[in-house]
C-alpha cells in the first residue's frame, strides 16, 4: 500500500466525499450513506473469519434495504478452526460479502436490478477499509444489476488484493456501474 495514495486507487469516475459534505451532497444524504456502511459493519461482525470481516448490503436508490451479506461459509457448512486457517479451504467455500447480500436478496425474492451495494471490512487491529470489491464480485455485481457501489477509502485493503481489485475497478468503469467513496 506505501507509495500509493488513495486517489489512485478509484475509478476515474469517483468522488472521494468528504466529511465536510464536498461535490455538493447534501449531509443529509452523505449521513445516510454513513448510517448504511455503520451497518455493514455491524453485519460484518456476524463473519467467522478471524483475519477479515467485511459486511454489504443491497438497496434501492430510495434506503430500502433489501439483502445483507458477510463473508462466510454456506449455511450449514461448518466454520471450523482448520479451515479458518487454511488460506486455500477459505478461497474454496467463502462466499464473499458481496455475492452473500445478491443471494439474500434471491433467497427473498428481490430483484438486485438498478439497486445500490454498500460494503465495509474490518480487520483483526480494527481498520476499516472498502474501495473496490474484488474481480469475482464486480462480475457478479454488473451481472445481477446493481448500479451504484458506495465504501469507505481503501488505505488499509490488504495488498494481496490490489490487483484483483484493480481489475474490478476496470470492470466497472467499462460497465458503467459508479463508484462513491464515503469517509467514515
Ligand atoms: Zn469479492
Amino acid at each position: 500500500m506505501m507509495g500509493r495514495s488513495p486517489e489512485e486507487r478509484l475509478p476515474p469516475e469517483t468522488k472521494t466525499i468528504s466529511s465536510k459534505g464536498t461535490f455538493g451532497m447534501t449531509g443529509a444524504i452523505e449521513l445516510h450513506h454513513k448510517r448504511m456502511l455503520q451497518l455493514c459493519l455491524a453485519r460484518a461482525e456476524d463473519s467467522p473469519d478471524p483475519s477479515t470481516k467485511l459486511g454489504a448490503l443491497i438497496g434501492k436508490p430510495g434506503g430500502t434495504i433489501l439483502g445483507t451479506g458477510c463473508n462466510a461459509f454456506p449455511p450449514g457448512f461448518d466454520p471450523t478452526p482448520a479451515r479458518l486457517t487454511d488460506r486455500q479451504a477459505k478461497l474454496d467455500f467463502i462466499v464473499h460479502a458481496e455475492m452473500a447480500a445478491i443471494l439474500d436478496c434471491a433467497r427473498l425474492g428481490f430483484s438486485t436490478n438498478g439497486t445500490i451495494l454498500y460494503f465495509a471490512a474490518r480487520d483483526a487491529y480494527g481498520h476499516v477499509w472498502g474501495g473496490t470489491p474484488c474481480v469475482r464480485c464486480c462480475a457478479e455485481l454488473i451481472t445481477a444489476g446493481v448500479r451504484h457501489i458506495i465504501s469507505p477509502p481503501s488505505h488499509f485493503m490488504p495488498d494481496r488484493w490490489f490487483e484483483s481489485t484493480e481489475k474490478g475497478r476496470m470492470m466497472l468503469f467499462e460497465a458503467g456501474v459508479t463508484c462513491e467513496i464515503v469517509e467514515l
